[in-house]
């Protein structure tokens, strides 16, 4: 496009500033190994994309007035996650997100739209923003324990919906939990369901990571549509990776349909949450699928299955206690000193830690890690024995 107006260029100094920035990332990237989000992308053949104001205004399946979207190639992927998560394809809705937190609030909405009065039923290991977004919308809410292992606890499930009888629950699942890598039992959910007779329920699964390992592994734990869900939320800059944070959601046709409203300024239907939307996020995501494939990331799931079986392995070696959930790529382990937590990255919470084996991350990392943990604990033996002689003298 000819530029009416040009842009000047930057200064000296602020140029510096940001090789500064860019070579402090880059730094760093290579101590990446405690967040969920896989580093291994090359999209530069997307770039020409970045000198348009596209825009995904609205709802995907519907024409705009607004011509500069990627609309088309964003139906696309929801296709590709629409036979991943099984949702029968005549009541399939979705759209590209601004991350698994969006997602997460979409289907908590489309539960309070669809139930007003509901109660939101959770686990005190869902991820910290579900708290946020009862808050925003206003809605009843009720944690529920865990069990150690980060799964919702169905007893005490049991025991509070049967209290609550006469309000219909909304359950939000845990498939994957953000510290323990937990999948909530969903079977177990619907028979509590059943037994009490409850016939008015709602169920939002939030798949950030897993939704992306769970459709690879030949023996998944039921996550997906057929295990009854009304809507999941899963990220696109986890598993498939991205360097814009996205999602998708997916949900009900038919319960998204409630909440559709017309909207004359943009000529399209208003059912996502925002307005403007990212239109290169799709393309991302597009882009993934048809390079890597589902193939490709059968394969990668795989490899990020294996380095988490080495690092339990090494952690084991130099005795911390450290294990993963079948199907996870989160390994937990005992929290090591501030220094190595600080530089590796690693999330913490309480008394562990984990590392999260994505695509990007080798072996020789982790050596490094495990090293780095041995050493820490071998100076911290060393001191505990100058304090004991200390204290003999
Ligand atoms: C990462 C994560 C989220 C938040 O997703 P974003 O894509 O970062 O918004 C929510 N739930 C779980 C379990 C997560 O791991």
């Amino acid at each position: 496009m000819q530029q009416t107006h040009a842009i000047p260029a930057l200064s000296r100094e602020d140029q510096k500033r940001l090789d500064d920035l860019y070579e402090m990332i880059q730094h760093e990237a290579d101590f990446f190994i405690g967040y969920p989000c896989n580093a291994t992308f090359d999209y530069s053949p997307l770039f020409g994309f970045l000198s348009h104001p596209i825009n995904n205004v609205g709802d995907p399946y519907v024409p705009s007035n607004f011509h500069l979207n990627t609309h088309s190639f964003e139906r696309e992927v929801l296709d590709v996650f629409q036979k991943l998560t099984h949702i029968p394809e005549e009541d399939a809705w979705g759209y590209v997100s601004c991350g698994g937190t969006e997602g997460n609030m979409y289907g908590i909405f489309l539960g309070r739209e669809l139930f007003p009065e509901g109660l939101v039923y959770y686990s005190e290991d869902t991820h910290y923003s579900v708290n946020k977004i009862l808050r925003c919308l206003h809605v009843r809410n009720i944690m529920i324990k865990s069990d150690p292992d980060g799964r919702i606890d169905l007893e005490d499930l049991r025991e509070t919906i049967r209290i609550h009888r006469d309000v219909p629950p909304i359950i939000f699942a845990n498939v994957g939990t953000t510290m323990k890598g937990a999948v909530d039992d969903l079977v177990g959910i619907r028979q509590i369901l059943d037994e009490l007779a409850i016939h008015q329920s709602y169920i939002h699964a939030d798949a950030a990571l897993s939704g992306m390992i769970l459709p690879f592994v030949d023996d998944p734990q039921p996550w997906d549509f057929d295990a009854g869900l009304d809507s999941i939320s899963i990220s696109g800059h986890k598993m498939i990776g991205a360097p814009i944070p996205c999602g998708v959601v997916l949900a009900k046709k038919t319960h998204v349909d409630r909440i559709a409203r017309s909207i004359e300024y943009v000529g399209t239907m208003d059912t996502t949450i925002l307005g403007s939307r990212n239109a290169i996020a799709p393309l991302f995501l597009w882009y993934a699928f048809h390079t890597i494939g589902l193939e490709g990331y059968r394969q990668r799931v795989q490899y990020c299955f294996e380095i988490a079986e080495y690092a339990i392995e090494q952690l084991i070696r130099i005795g911390c206690r450290a294990w993963r959930h079948p199907n996870s790529v989160t390994v937990v382990f005992d929290r090591p000193c501030d220094a190595v937590i600080s530089r590796w990255q690693l999330a913490v919470q309480n008394d562990i830690a984990h590392v999260i084996t994505m695509p990007h991350v080798t072996r020789q990392q982790i050596d490094r890690l495990v090293s780095d943990i041995a050493q820490s604990k071998a100076a911290a033996n060393k001191k505990e024995q100058i304090y004991e002689t200390d204290h003999h003298h």
